[in-house]
């Protein structure tokens, strides 16, 4: 099966309330969403998150690898079917052998360029055949069960925002923490949801090593299951050297980015747990492979999400969270209780405690709603393939198409962006150099 177009959608869909932790406040999701066009008339849709500080990439560069060198190797594959396999790594490795590797440029990886076109192939190729991805990846339970993760900001804030977690049945929590007020807050949180909710910090590598054994040692009389990247990413050793003197199990968030990460982090014995996220470690099949490496070593596994992801990823991170054997958390399935408004047709938010169904339709398992894209996008950038562009020479990166749409202003603002008190981003004609 051939690729013949793919089309780039740069969102910019404003959230309900501004997310904050201690490297960024975000009030947009920016994801890239990722639409390919099979030979036969199908479309499948895949997304994918810039986030400079986890993988280096910008929406900006996420656009230009996927033109410059992405899609040219997508445009010149031959795909076979994705087929029923007793190993998913199997179903899925023609796809994931089919994209090139590249490093450099100040990038850890291109993995959120690579997750976008990857979970598009996927949703493509199943949907030609009518296949879910639950096909692919059997599913180990009925539903999936997600926590709660709370914003950074004043710590009244994040009491309020606990207390309505609670009543919304969620058992486990996941607190931001910032440089300031870490014990007072988690105090704070434990007091107003009692004994028996699971609570976890996210500390996004605030805090030197020395401060951070102090604080993970004080932290340690609330209950805390898990402190996820306390310092940044940096030498393994590091994180291994604060791992020995800390109380609380240590999750690796940002020092996990590509599989050798995940090797190098077993090898220094660094941390308890891996936090695996889609779109940072480059797809399903390399999430797999990382997850596996690491129950192998004998580590937990939380499968985690970006802030402001669409249906998209939350619908391939529901089918990963539920056909890994274990799993400790899940995060993510936010969905319009963050974005004013989301992309699909259905809504993927999980209901009362958390819990939300498997999904079975074809593909993904979700139904994108384009008009909701091209209403966020900013920018959309249109490819050909280039064996349809007989006066370009095969393979010349320069002459694929790449075709600026023009965007006429939204008519309507739609009313949950007006609850928000937000306008629409102002969409912008951006010229990403062929
Ligand atoms: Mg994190």
């Amino acid at each position: 099966m051939r690729i013949d177009g793919a089309t780039i959608f740069c969102l910019r869909i404003p959230f309900v309330e501004a997310f904050r932790h201690s490297t960024s406040v975000r009030s947009f999701s920016d994801s890239i969403v990722v639409r390919v066009r099979a030979e036969d008339g199908t479309v499948g849709y895949g997304e994918g998150v810039a986030r400079s500080y986890v993988t280096g990439e910008t929406v900006e560069s996420m656009v230009s690898h996927i033109v410059n060198r992405l899609w040219p190797a997508v445009a010149d594959a031959d795909y076979s079917e994705i087929s029923r396999s007793e190993d998913p790594l199997t179903a899925l490795s023609s796809i994931d052998e089919s994209l090139p590797e590249d490093k450099g440029d100040g990038v850890i990886a291109w993995h959120g360029a690579r997750t976008a076109i990857e979970l598009a192939l996927i949703d493509c190729l199943l949907r030609s055949k009518s296949l879910s991805l639950g096909k692919i990846l059997p599913a180990k339970r009925r539903s999936v069960t997600y926590s709660g993760v709370i914003t950074a900001g004043s710590i009244e804030a994040a009491v309020r925002h606990a207390r309505y977690f609670k009543l919304f049945g969620l058992k486990y929590l996941k607190i931001k923490i910032e440089t300031t007020d870490p014990v007072e807050r988690v105090a704070a949180i434990r007091r107003a949801v009692g004994s028996r909710i699971s609570l976890r910090v996210d500390a996004n590598g605030a805090y030197g090593a020395v401060t951070a054994a102090k604080i993970l040692s004080a932290l340690h009389e609330f209950g805390v299951d898990a402190a996820e990247q306390p310092i940044k990413r940096g030498l393994p050793a590091e994180l291994a050297q604060l791992r020995t003197s800390s109380p609380i199990p240590i999750v690796a968030d940002e020092s996990l980015v590509t599989l050798e990460d995940a090797r190098a982090l077993v090898d220094a014995r660094a941390c308890d747990c891996f936090n695996l996220r889609l779109s940072k470690c480059g797809g399903i099949f390399r999430t797999l492979q990382m997850a596996r490496l690491g129950r192998s070593a004998g580590l937990r596994v939380q499968l985690g999400s970006h802030v402001g992801e669409t249906a998209i990823l939350s619908a391939a991170g529901r089918h990963v969270a539920a056909h890994l054997e274990h799993v400790d958390f899940v995060e993510g399935s936010y969905g319009s209780l963050l974005l004013a408004e989301d992309i699909s047709r259905d809504s993927v938010v999980f209901g009362h405690a958390g819990v939300a169904p498997l999904l079975c339709g074809p593909g993904l398992g979700i139904k994108v709603c384009e008009e909701v894209l091209r209403n966020y996008a900013r920018n959309i950038v249109s490819l050909s393939s280039p064996a349809r562009l007989a006066h370009f020479r095969k393979g010349e990166v320069r002459n694929v198409s790449t075709n600026q749409e023009s965007h006429q202003p939204v008519g309507e603002t739609p009313a949950s962006d007006a609850r928000a008190g937000r306008n629409l981003a102002r969409k912008r004609s951006t010229t990403f150099p062929a």
